[in-house]
C-alpha cells in the first residue's frame, strides 16, 4: 500500500497532464492517489479515467489555498467533493489568482523586473490556476526556484501579495459544503511554531491533518500524530508530486513515516 493524497497536474502547477501524474503514480507503486490541483478540479475526471485503466483508487480532490492570522499562504485539502458544487468557488479563486498575478507582477517590474502579466500567463499555458511557480519562471528565476520565492514571492518577501478570499475558516466550510472531508496540508510547511500549529488545528474544525510529508521531521510528525489521537482525526500523508524534474517534488513515496504510523485515506462523509 502506498497512499499519496496530493499531486499536483498541468491544470495548476504540475509538470504532467492529469494522466500522465496518474501514469507516474502507478509506476512508482502508489495504490491510493488523489490530484489535488490547487483550486481547481478540472482535471479528476481525466485522473479517474487514467486510474481505472491502472487499477489504482482516485480520490477526488483539491488544494484550497487561504489565508489565516498565522500564516499568509495556508492550504487545506478537500478530498470527496462534489465537483459541481465546488466548481464556483474554483472560478472565483481562479479570476483572484489572475489578479493577484497581476500585483505580484508590478512589485517585481518596482524591483525591477523586465516581466508583465502576460508572461506568466503565458508560463501557465493550458493552467487554470495560475500560481507564484508560473510568475517565477517568467521573471527567469530558473530551474530552482527556492531563492527566488525566497527574495521576492514568500509572505514578508520583496514582491509577495497575500491573497484576500479565502480564509482558513472559509475554505473548510466550502469543502464542507460541497460535501468534502477538511485536511489541513503541511501545517509545518507554513508554521514552525508547535503551540501555533496546535492552535490552527484545534480553532479550523477540519476532519484530518496532512501528518506525513517530506519536509516534516520526526518531532513535527510525532506532533501531528499526537494532534490527530487527541481530536479524532485522520493522518494523511503525500509527496506532493509536482513532475518528474519538479526541484522538491518530483517523485512518490517521498515521506517518511519514521516508523511512527501510516497515513490513512479519510472515509466519504456518510450522505
Ligand atoms: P501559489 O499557488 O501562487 O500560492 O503558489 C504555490 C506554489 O508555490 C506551491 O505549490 C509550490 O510549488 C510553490 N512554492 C511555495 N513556496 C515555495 C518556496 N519557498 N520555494 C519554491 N517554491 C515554492
Ligand atoms: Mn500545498
Amino acid at each position: 500500500m502506498l497512499i499519496e493524497l496530493q499531486s499536483h497536474s498541468t491544470v495548476s502547477d504540475g509538470q504532467l497532464e492529469p494522466a500522465g501524474v496518474v501514469e507516474k503514480a502507478a509506476e512508482a507503486g502508489v495504490t491510493t492517489l488523489a490530484l489535488s490541483d490547487h483550486d481547481a478540479v478540472a482535471g479528476v475526471a481525466e485522473a479517474a479515467a487514467a486510474a481505472e485503466r491502472l487499477g489504482i483508487e482516485l480520490v477526488p480532490a483539491i488544494e484550497v489555498s487561504c489565508v489565516h492570522e498565522f500564516a499568509d499562504d495556508l492550504h487545506v485539502c478537500g478530498y470527496w467533493v462534489d465537483l459541481g458544487t465546488i466548481a464556483p468557488a474554483c472560478e472565483r479563486a481562479q479570476h483572484e489568482r489572475v489578479a493577484r498575478a497581476g500585483e505580484i507582477v508590478e512589485n517585481l517590474q518596482r524591483e525591477g523586473f523586465d516581466i508583465h502579466l502576460e508572461d506568466a500567463v503565458e508560463e501557465a499555458s493550458g493552467a487554470l490556476s495560475i500560481g507564484r511557480p508560473h510568475i517565477a519562471r517568467a521573471a527567469g528565476a530558473g530551474e530552482d526556484m527556492g531563492p527566488f520565492f525566497e527574495e521576492y514571492l514568500v509572505p514578508g518577501a520583496k514582491a509577495f501579495v497575500p491573497r484576500r478570499w479565502p480564509t482558513a475558516a472559509q475554505a473548510v466550510e466550502l469543502i464542507h459544503g460541497a460535501g468534502g472531508v477538511a485536511v489541513v496540508a503541511h501545517p509545518y510547511w507554513d508554521i514552525s511554531e508547535p503551540a501555533k500549529v496546535g492552535e490552527l488545528i484545534r480553532a479550523l474544525g477540519v476532519d484530518g491533518i496532512e501528518a506525513f510529508y517530506p519536509s516534516h521531521t520526526k518531532e513535527q510528525t510525532a506532533h501531528l500524530l499526537s494532534l490527530c489521537d487527541e481530536l479524532n482525526l485522520v493522518p494523511t500523508g503525500s509527496s506532493d508530486y509536482h513532475g518528474p524534474t519538479h526541484k522538491t517534488f518530483s517523485r512518490f513515496g517521498a515521506y517518511d513515516t519514521y516508523g511512527l504510523g501510516e497515513p490513512q485515506l479519510p472515509p466519504p462523509p456518510l450522505p
